[in-house]
């Protein structure tokens, strides 16, 4: 199976140059056309990596079975062996998927990981350079993914005041040498924007091509991500084994776009619920049709890896609803006037799948001293005003607490956190708790100063390092 440019579809890509080269061109994403349909009858007996390799397999892709087969390998580093992730079961109609049980504690793992491997084994001999832009979880993750590859350098951009303290020192004490990360004056729609004027600067370019480095990107944008962020979804509906609604934390909409393709192939999922912190563009769009960024500025929550205003992965799903030529309308449009509107039917059209809805911090702080015997972070309790529970639901828990030391104890004992290590050990005890090593050894090792960048001395600062 090809890929498609959602602006265009006569534009296709391999599965493997679209790993490689994330972007169509005009700045499209590759998606795919129709999604592939598996009769769930069959798969239910199937452990984690046997689905992956059924879902993936279904595709098509350009790339043989046993590179992934390989690449899937990397799971057998998370907590249970035997699978990566972990359902937990609340109550008869809630369960917790919970996608954070790998080396940075955070869902990106899950993606990013075997994403890894793929490009690893893709590139060849070639050099280069991954970069990526970051809220808080894709840096650690990304970094984690590409320790000491070979041939390969990896630049992460955050915003200085934008990740958590242990998200920052998870980038910051990333010591291979092959990694980069950069503090930069701003947000995260600064970020994502300052990666994307890089990747398409013609005299950044020129210098990479003259050192012989080719370019890419791992932000979510990437196809390669989604299609692993496909699987979770589909497995933990096969484990319920009943018709489920599943409610996801979301950001750049990679994860919930996974449980759409999910739903298409055939999982038993009924409505994906897009929650979202005080920066409500997302349920703004699924309620009225509007995304309009006019009426917004980035608001900094608790919740920092779902602080963005430009969903980049919403434009998938336009194209697989309304198909490209709209798709290209609605973007140009939100281009030139930070705005598109759909029209009536297809709004419904959209809410035959989804329902939003948000939740400020005030409201978060008070679902996780609800919860406290299960301990949500600060992301995943976003979900919990949409929960129904007279209907079997499927929470997506993004995250582990740990990453979010003060706002959980500010949370639980009303208090403000003034030691984050003595605070993270304080809420360990008290609720039961291990804290994973690669958490708490960030906080055993010296301070490191961080220096900011201007965004304007970000490539000079990218080109000198990559020259050293
Ligand atoms: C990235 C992230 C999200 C948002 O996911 P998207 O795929 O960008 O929508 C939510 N919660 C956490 C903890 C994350 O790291």
């Amino acid at each position: 199976m090809l890929l498609h440019s959602t602006q265009d579809i006569t534009q296709t890509s391999s599965f493997s140059n679209a790993l490689l080269n994330p972007s169509a061109p005009n700045n499209a994403l590759y998606a795919p056309l129709n999604l592939p349909r598996l009769n769930p009858e069959n798969l239910k007996n199937l452990n984690y990596k046997e689905l992956a390799l059924k879902i993936i397999g279904a595709f098509d892709f350009d790339i043989n079975l046993q590179i992934f087969q390989k690449a899937l390998e990397v799971y057998d580093n998370f907590d249970d062996k035997n699978c990566p992730i972990n359902i937990t079961k609340i109550n008869e109609n809630l369960y917790i998927n919970e996608l954070y049980h790998g080396p940075t504690r955070a869902f990106k793992d899950m993606a990013l990981q075997p994403f890894g491997v793929l490009l690893e084994y893709l590139k060849k001999d070639d050099f280069y350079l991954i970069m990526c832009a970051t809220s808080g979880d894709t840096g650690p993750a990304t970094l984690k993914s590409f320790e000491n590859k070979k041939n390969i350098k990896v630049v992460c951009i955050y915003p200085n005041d934008g990740t958590s303290k242990t998200q920052a020192l998870q980038m910051i004490h990333s010591k291979a040498c092959n990694l980069k990360s950069i503090a930069i004056k701003g947000n995260f729609d600064d970020a994502q924007n300052a990666l994307k004027t890089l990747l398409n600067d013609e005299e950044f370019k020129a210098v990479l091509k003259k050192e012989n480095i080719h370019l890419s990107a791992a932000n979510s944008v990437n196809f390669g991500r989604i299609l692993f962020q496909i699987i979770y979804h589909y497995y933990a509906s096969l484990k319920l084994d009943k018709n489920l609604d599943i409610i996801i934390p979301s950001g750049n909409f990679g994860d919930a776009l996974g449980a759409y393709y999910a739903k298409k192939m055939g999982a038993k999922i009924s409505k994906i619920k897009i929650a979202s912190n005080s920066n409500n563009i997302l349920s703004e769009f699924f309620n009225s049709g509007r995304y309009d960024l006019r009426t917004k500025t980035l608001q900094k929550t608790i919740s920092p890896a779902m602080d963005i205003l430009i969903s980049s992965n919403i434009e998938r799903l336009l194209f697989d609803k309304f198909k490209d030529q709209r798709t290209k309308e609605l973007m140009l449009n939100l281009k030139n006037e930070k705005f598109y509107e759909l029209n009536f039917e297809e709004l419904k059209l959209l809410q035959e799948d989804f329902e939003a809805d948000f939740c400020t911090d005030e409201e978060c702080m008070h679902y996780i001293k609800q919860y406290q015997d299960y301990l949500l972070d600060p992301h995943t309790c976003t979900c919990f005003k949409m929960l129904d529970s007279n209907t079997p639901t499927l929470i997506t828990s993004t995250a582990q607490w740990s990453k979010f030391t003060p706002s959980m104890y500010k949370a639980l004992f009303n208090k403000e956190c003034l030691d984050e290590k003595k605070a993270m050990q304080e809420i360990a005890n008290q609720f039961n708790q291990n804290i994973h090593p690669n958490i708490a050894c960030l906080f055993e090792q010296e301070d490191i100063k961080v220096k900011t960048y201007k965004i304007d001395d970000l490539k000079q600062t990218i080109i000198d390092w990559i020259k050293q």
